[in-house]
């Protein structure tokens, strides 16, 4: 089958009986990035940095094929999302931060602005956010792949920041660092401190604080209970049981939908095996860490795997079909209108 036939074939008829009845009609994606390859510093999987071939994905992914994806795989739905660069040393950061502003010019693309602590002065990174309608930060990640020997999260991010962040709500998109993920006791230390000393921010965890496996979910949703600024985005969780763990412990106001695209655009399922993930993938993907590829299975795109793992949690968890709705989009959007008070969604009307 090519693209176009197994679009047809597989992908639409699955989308129309299993994925579209539980859509709103808008989706608002929470975490997807978009770049250049002029963006590139140096490719990150051909570096030999350790962590290097972590997570192969697209030389280049610009809005166009962002926006074309989210028409291909929500395609009777308005697709939006929070959006911005890539995150990492491999990357000009100053050229994907003006690459993602440049995005925000679509009416449905809300950009966040990469920066970690200390990286520009404080009044500079005000001047940013304010006039240039960033809706807050993703969080710059100063490693490759898993290569995060022993960061803290408040090596990441500093009172520079934060303050920011508190005083103008923003939003702070983060890929909590090591092997622990979200279960790592330095790393919860690190959460609850950023959220009780700024409540005003609103802290995202990407990934559902990385923990993609049930048991280290178990290990880590006490640790946010309380923290009702804390929220946790789905991007490449697929897993029905890490969710229902999630939507038993905190409201499933704090639980937004996320793709991570490019990643998630990929057709295939990321599982669990021992204590690791791994993604399973239809063959003619690069290859990268913890990527099987086959053709002796049959796969549809990586998002609608997320979004069934969403429904399945909330119907075990007893949530109602119009809570469920809201992860798609509603919950999300409420934290974007109350960015400064909702002058940074109303500056682009
Ligand atoms: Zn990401």
């Amino acid at each position: 089958m090519n693209e176009q036939e197994h679009y047809n074939n597989v992908d639409l008829p699955f989308y129309n009986a299993e994925i579209a009845p539980v859509l709103p009609p808008q989706v608002l994606d929470f975490h997807a990035h978009t770049w250049l390859s002029e963006h590139w510093k140096e490719t990150p999987w051909k570096t030999e940095s350790a962590g290097a071939k972590y997570m192969v994905t697209l030389e280049q992914y610009g809005v166009e094929k962002l926006l074309a994806n989210g028409k291909t795989i929500f395609p009777d739905r308005h697709y939006n999302a929070v959006c911005f660069g890539y995150p990492t040393p491999a990357a000009d950061l100053e050229k994907t931060n003006d690459y993602a502003r440049q995005a925000g010019a679509n009416n449905g693309l809300f950009p966040l602005f990469i920066t970690g602590r200390d990286m520009i002065p404080k009044e500079e990174l005000e001047r940013k956010i304010r006039e240039e309608g960033f809706f807050g930060y993703k969080v710059f990640l100063n490693w490759y792949g898993d290569d995060y020997g022993s960061v803290r999260i408040a090596d990441m991010i500093g009172p520079n920041e934060m303050d920011l962040a508190n005083e103008l709500k923003l939003i702070v998109l983060l890929h909590v660092p090591r092997s622990g993920r979200l279960a790592d006791p330095e790393i919860q230390k690190g959460v609850r401190e950023l959220a009780m000393t700024y409540p005003g921010a609103a802290i995202v965890l990407a990934h559902c604080g990385r923990a993609y496996l049930p048991d280290e979910m178990k290990r880590s949703i006490g640790s946010v209970r309380d923290l009702p600024n804390v929220y946790l985005d789905t991007s490449m969780v697929m897993d029905p049981t890490v969710l229902q763990l999630v939507f038993e412990n905190i409201d499933s106001s704090r639980v937004l939908f996320a793709t991570d695209f490019p990643v998630a655009s990929m057709r295939g399922r990321r599982v669990y095996v021992m204590d690791h993930w791994v993604d399973i993938v239809l063959e003619g993907y690069p290859p990268s860490a913890y990527r099987v590829a086959s053709d002796g299975i049959r796969a549809t795109f990586m998002v609608y795997e997320i979004v069934l793992a969403i429904k399945r949690a909330g119907e075990m968890a007893g949530l109602s079909k119009e809570q469920i709705t809201r992860v798609f989009n509603d919950n999300g959007m409420s934290l974007l209108n109350g960015v400064m008070d909702g002058r940074q969604m109303r500056r682009r009307a």
